[in-house]
């Protein structure tokens, strides 16, 4: 999607405009396979939020990911989302059989969004009928290895992903509490916001949580850290 920049880094660059890249992550767990997030669903996307001109190119469905790397959406156990804004939770629905696991008050606020969040809370497809959740508070081991550790500020549930592997250095998913490399680095939260202060701090908790496993940012909305990133079928090994 296009965005200004003032929208990557709270009140920076106000007028430039900028294209941005929106992904989710599989993760081959031996308690079975998760989904980190899911995209936005273009058709809603389209219509809401023709003003940034979405853009999905060819394969990049995300039933067409995983089966580049050997996955049917019925190997999918659980769904993690780190937050339930549109572009995050837009695949939920092609996953019924899969668990949702979400931060209590996210979910809450979802349903009944400050007004300012509504546009952001826009697609609520991820609650179908068939949708099974299973309500996360506060920081949580969900599997071996897969750690969530609560970043609010951009949302009021969200949460962050570290993830062990026995490989590589842990890799650490932001989420929305950073949107870039250069906010991690600045300190500066994305332009919308539930909660600035908390959102400050957050970033801040991230940058001890990196120092503490002496992990690796992987952050959701920078087009330059994106394309460093392995892609399906390519994958972190671990
Ligand atoms: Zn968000």
């Amino acid at each position: 999607m296009l965005i200004d920049r003032s929208q990557l880094l709270w009140n920076v660059d106000c007028g430039v405009r900028l294209r941005f890249p929106i992904y989710g992550v599989l993760i081959d767990h031996a308690e079975g396979v998760f989904l980190f997030d899911t995209g936005y669903d273009l058709g809603h996307a389209q219509r809401v939020f023709a003003h940034e001109e979405p853009i999905q190119q060819p394969g990049e469905t995300v039933a067409e990911q995983l089966s580049f790397s050997g996955y049917r959406p019925e190997d999918v156990k659980y769904i993690v989302n780190s937050h339930l804004h549109f572009d995050h939770v837009g695949g939920n629905r092609h996953f019924p059989a899969a668990t949702v696991l979400v931060n209590k008050r996210e979910l809450r606020q979802a349903k009944v969004p400050e007004s300012f969040e509504r546009y952001a809370y826009s697609d609520q497809t991820f609650d179908h009928s068939d949708v099974r959740y299973e309500l996360l508070e506060g920081d949580t081991e969900i599997a071996r290895g897969l750690r969530l550790f609560e970043t609010p500020g951009h949302t009021v549930g969200h949460y962050s992903l570290l993830i062990e592997t026995t490989s590589r250095p842990p890799m650490l998913f932001t989420g929305d509490a950073a949107y870039s490399m250069e906010g991690i680095e600045r300190e500066i939260i994305s332009g919308f916001h539930n909660d600035p202060t908390a959102g400050v701090r957050s970033i801040k908790r991230l940058r001890q949580l990196a120092r503490k496993y002496e992990a690796e940012f992987f952050v959701p909305h920078d087009m330059e850290a994106y394309r460093g990133y392995r892609r399906a079928p390519e994958s972190y090994d671990g």
